[in-house]
């Protein structure tokens, strides 16, 4: 099969590979982006393969960067732009079902092909536009099937994220994994515990982010992969129930939103040690905490100024959002109403500080002056204090604090 039209990603990337075959070596565009352009997906990273070895190919090109030589990956600066130029390889060693701990660099595009994760992720595209498919992928594109690349139990065996990348994959391209690759996901699914919670994060965090998210997260309870992962023990109810109570159509719009719902659905008691379990960044755990707490504090009424000013707008409107998914009443208007209408966003924006206080009244430094400074803020932002010099030295006297 040749592509039509290839796309301009490809078309400025074509010097590499000439320079490369120029120089003696085979070259080819491979992975996501060529089954990406085959499907008319948009684009990103443009990744190469070529027979020639890290040292080779730093020989061919003026400007290069290592960034993985262990791995065969050469960065190539080309213009504005970089590509990842990697030898062919296989991967010989695995250890704990993990990545490997080895590679071997070889010249056969084959050999590199074999050991990649999907049919459908395993075509090499070459500088005429001809894509090399060495395994039915293109059968596979066309009937929408994710189909491990050879034997699938022992695909899975060497490196079980390909497990989690199988449901990620299926969730973004809307694609039915083949009977065989299922089985054998349900087979090793507890090889999944050997994996680094940051890497099946990643893959997990895509799949809620995916259009057909849906269906990745029914083949994981399917699989019983769930079973396998932080804190998601036994909770097929809830998983199935965040499938069902949602809308039809229900996207998540961004990382936090949706791994917040993921947590009000399983009612999960303690936020922080979920996101701790599942080794988040501390600022992600914090956003996703204020959502779960801010969702809680939306059952039991409309928000306020103060849950406004406290949470801010924006974490306000993901919450209203998870709100209408789940066919809850929505008021994204007050959000509006309520944010317009403080006159501060931040308690450093208030004109007297705590040593001012200090200096005006003669105040000691300590719990009782963080005391006064907090009704200070909670006044102004309730609209009952003006975020005024006078005004707040009045209302510090008049509450017979000195
Ligand atoms: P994306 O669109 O998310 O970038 P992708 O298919 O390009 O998807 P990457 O993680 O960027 O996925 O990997 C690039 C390619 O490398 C894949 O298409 C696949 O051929 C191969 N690959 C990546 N991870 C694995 C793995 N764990 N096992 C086997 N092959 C893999
Ligand atoms: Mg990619």
């Amino acid at each position: 099969m040749k592509l039509n039209n290839l796309p301009s990603e490809f078309q400025e990337a074509l010097p590499i590979l000439e320079k490369i075959k120029a120089a003696g070596y085979d070259a080819y565009f491979v992975g996501g982006s060529v089954r990406d352009a085959i499907l008319g997906r948009p684009i990103h990273d443009v990744d190469i393969a070529t027979s020639s070895y890290p040292q080779e190919t730093k020989q061919i090109f003026r400007r290069t960067v290592d960034v993985g030589i262990e791995h065969g990956t050469v960065l190539v600066l080309e213009g504005a732009h970089e590509y990842e130029v990697t030898t062919f390889r296989t991967e010989d060693i695995y250890v704990d079902f993990r990545r490997p701990s080895q590679v071997s660099f070889v010249r056969s595009l084959e050999e590199d092909l074999k050991r990649r994760d999907f049919t459908v992720n395993a075509f090499a595209l070459d500088e005429k536009a001809q894509v090399i498919d060495l395994f039915e992928g293109l059968a596979d594109l066309d009937g929408k099937i994710l189909r491990a690349v050879g034997v699938p139990s022992e695909r899975f065996g060497e490196d079980a994220l390909r497990i989690m990348r199988g449901f990620r994959f299926a969730a973004v391209l809307d694609f039915e994994i083949e009977p065989a690759t299922f089985q054998a996901m349900r087979e090793t699914a507890p090889l999944l515990e050997k994996i680094s919670v940051e890497r099946i994060f990643i893959e997990f965090d895509k799949l809620l982010l995916a259009h057909f998210w849906r269906k990745g997260l029914q083949d994981l309870i399917d699989t019983e992969a769930y079973q396998y992962l932080p804190c998601l023990a036994n909770q097929a109810p809830h998983l199935q129930n965040m499938i069902e109570g949602l809308s039809e159509d229900a996207q998540f719009t961004s990382s936090e939103q949706a791994w917040a719902m993921l947590l009000i659905a399983l009612e999960v008691k303690d936020p922080k040690k979920f996101c701790r379990k599942w080794k988040t960044s501390n600022d992600f755990m914090k956003s996703v905490c204020q959502l779960v707490e801010l969702w809680q504090l939306r059952l039991e009424g409309a928000y306020d100024k103060q849950a406004c000013y406290k949470y801010g707008k924006y974490q306000l409107t993901l919450v209203e959002e998870l709100r209408q998914l789940q066919g809850l009443a929505v008021d994204f208007a007050l959000i509006e109403q309520l944010d317009q209408s403080l006159t501060i966003h931040d308690k450093h924006e208030i004109v007297v500080n705590g040593g001012n206080l200090i200096q005006e009244f003669g105040l000691k430094p300590g719990p009782d002056l963080g005391r006064i400074l907090q009704e200070i803020e909670f006044a102004i932002v309730d609209g009952h204090l003006e975020n005024e010099q006078e005004a707040i030295l009045d209302f510090v006297k008049e509450k017979g604090r000195v």
